[in-house]
């Protein structure tokens, strides 16, 4: 069982999202548990506020360190109080400054972890004296910015969650996919028979399992060329 905690200032908007689909039957079926946080009922301010003026200056606001510590210490306490003790536990921030996460990062994750606690930032980003004192890594979801962690922890759980025990139906779902299997996925077809004018490659209901393999086989190839040709040079270097 992996537990996913979430510290956000928005924890509805992770919920929604996770609580849909695949990801939320996981979470029914108990295969993954996913416990969201709102670093908000944690401030230690009368009007509940998290955030303040960089100092230094510069614009925005940045989120203060106390309300994400007491989060932090509280998600660890009501672990205790489920009995629940994990045996690897990663604390990890989702941000632009983080390396950018990849199919191989979320299965060594998936593989070496039973505890992940994710947390968003907003605004400017956080006080980096929170960040030191308890993250052990920093993920990006790719060289763009967004305006908070919530997206990139949904991304991530979902992208984790998936290639943990009895959430796929099968393992062969993922092992064959692109990336993971280091080349991008033959295209694929389904009913109707004929659509637009166009019909269904002949090999694929030739029944011919093999010839059909060595189709998909090609396939993957000749789109990996095309369009992902990096990684094909990416095996190489390997
Ligand atoms: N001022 C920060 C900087 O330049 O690095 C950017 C802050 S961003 C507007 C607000 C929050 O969104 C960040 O603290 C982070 O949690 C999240 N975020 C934005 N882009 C992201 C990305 N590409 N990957 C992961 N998290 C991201």
């Amino acid at each position: 069982m992996m537990r996913f905690d979430i510290m956000t200032l928005f924890p509805d908007l992770v919920d929604t999202v996770l609580g849909e689909s695949i990801i939320g039957r996981a979470q029914k079926s108990q295969a993954i548990s996913v416990f969201t946080h709102n670093i908000r009922d944690y401030s230690e301010d009368k009007h509940r506020r998290v955030d303040d003026t960089p100092y230094g200056g510069g614009k925005g606001m940045l989120m203060m360190a106390p309300p994400i510590y007491n989060c932090y210490t509280a998600i660890l306490e009501s672990q205790r109080e489920a009995g629940f003790e994990p045996k690897a536990r990663r604390v990890i921030y989702l941000s632009p400054t983080g390396k950018v996460l990849t199919q191989q990062r979320a299965a060594e994750l998936a593989r070496d972890f039973d505890n992940l606690i994710l947390l968003c930032g907003h605004y400017e980003g956080i006080d980096r004296r929170v960040i030191d004192e308890i993250v052990d890594e920093e993920i990006s979801i790719g060289d763009y910015i967004l305006t908070g962690g919530e997206i990139p922890a949904c991304i991530l759980t979902d992208c984790v969650a998936r290639l943990v025990d009895g959430v796929l139906s099968d393992a062969e779902c993922y092992e064959k996919e692109s990336i993971s299997s280091g080349m991008l996925e033959y295209p694929q077809y389904t009913r109707p028979y004929e659509y637009h004018g166009v019909t269904v490659p002949d090999v694929l209901i030739s029944g011919h399992h093999a010839n059909i393999e060595r189709w998909r086989q090609e396939q993957a190839l000749e789109m990996t060329r095309t369009l992902r040709p990096d990684l094909l040079e990416q095996d190489k270097a390997e």
